[in-house]
């Protein structure tokens, strides 16, 4: 039988695992602390626990951790992406940003997606799995463990959709987030997610005011549902609707992602519409540049019309940016790095 990983453990769960071994429940609080502020990576390590309890332990208990496969550096900026094996050999990717403010990691949530949004490449071969909370919180750790840096900030865009890992994506927010942990507040965190309108007001309703980032990517019903299928289950309306219930709840600003692909949604009429849509929200629209994926004939818009779309939004009263992109040499978008590695391993 496989044993349990300590990492996955909130802290108020690892006292259950004291108490049921008839230790002081106290204990819990020292070993959150090692794998969560020390970064340790065995039980072993933990030397403020005595050798008998550590060995204890062992029998059943683990702290699992991911690897390091692959670093590449960007030479545009100082963007870093890894590529992780996690102890089933899956793989997943995360990256390193580094802006004036601080240090942005961008993680994944899942290993593949069974979203299906067209431009993806995170999406293309479906869902493998769900990632636990200790492989979440994993990535900051050995991130910051290989550069000796603190992570800042957090974006939970990297592969999967946050909100079909639900249980495990609100354990790590809270444990990233608790005072015995990183301690980072939840308004250094985004989730960025496609339209699971249901979960969205889950999320509204947990007390965590983390910055929800919302897939728009059309302004349009039946434009929206040929690129992001699930779509089809909640029109914008409801989407919308589910935004307006999450600023109420949370009184944070939401914040639209665009990715803009030529000839398909970065017209001037969906510029209209968009304002349209939402404006009166407490919103801001980030427009993206389309990366380029070699499994789809989609474009992205030349940066004048770039610059044509967001002065619309910006005439009718609408946040617009345009974000900047960020190691484009080192494959720094979803899922590409990992379709890459795996394609040239098989061949
Ligand atoms: N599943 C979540 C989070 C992961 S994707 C979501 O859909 O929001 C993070 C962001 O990158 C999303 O806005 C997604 O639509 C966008 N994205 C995916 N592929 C892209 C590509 N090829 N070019 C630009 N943005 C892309």
């Amino acid at each position: 039988m496989s044993k349990i990983n300590l990492k996955d453990k909130t802290l108020s769960e690892l006292e259950d695992i004291f108490i049921s071994l008839n230790e002081k429940s106290f204990r819990a609080k020292q070993m959150y602390k090692w794998i969560h502020q020390k970064n340790i990576s065995f039980i072993s390590d933990i030397t403020v626990l005595s050798k008998d309890l550590r060995d204890k332990l062992e029998k059943d208990y683990e702290i699992s951790n991911i690897t390091i496969l692959k670093r590449l550096d960007s030479k545009c900026d100082k963007t870093k992406k890894y590529l992780f094996l996690l102890k089933d050999k899956n793989i997943i990717e995360s990256v390193m940003m580094k802006h004036k403010h601080g240090v942005t990691l961008c993680l994944s949530t899942q290993v593949g997606c069974r979203m299906g949004c067209e431009f993806c490449a995170s999406t293309k071969e479906g869902l493998i799995r769900n990632l636990t909370a200790g492989e979440i919180l994993d990535q900051v750790y050995q991130i910051e463990r290989d550069l000796n840096i603190n992570v800042s900030n957090i974006v939970l865009m990297g592969s999967g959709e946050p909100l079909d890992n639900y249980e495990n994506v609100l354990k790590f927010l809270k444990m990233i987030n608790s005072k015995e942990g990183h301690n980072i507040g939840f308004r250094h965190i985004t989730l960025s997610t496609c339209g699971v309108v249901g979960k969205i007001y889950e999320l509204a309703n947990e007390n965590i005011p983390i910055t929800l980032s919302i897939s728009l990517h059309s302004p349009f019903n039946d434009e929206r549902k040929k690129i992001i299928p699930i779509a089809k289950k909640y029109n914008i309306e409801e989407l919308i609707n589910a935004c307006k219930y999450y600023i109420q709840k949370t009184n944070r600003r939401i914040s639209f992602e665009y990715t803009l692909i030529e000839g398909v949604n970065d017209r001037k009429k969906d510029a209209n519409k968009i304002a349209e849509i939402i404006s009166g929200l407490l919103a801001h629209v980030n427009l993206i540049p389309l990366n380029d994926i070699k499994e789809t004939n989609f474009n992205k818009s030349n940066n004048e019309n770039v610059v044509k779309f967001k002065n619309i939004l910006l005439d009718k009263g609408i946040n617009a940016t345009v974000r900047k992109e960020k190691g484009s040499d080192i494959n720094a978008a979803c899922g590409q790095l990992r379709r890459d590695y795996l394609r040239n391993k098989d061949n």
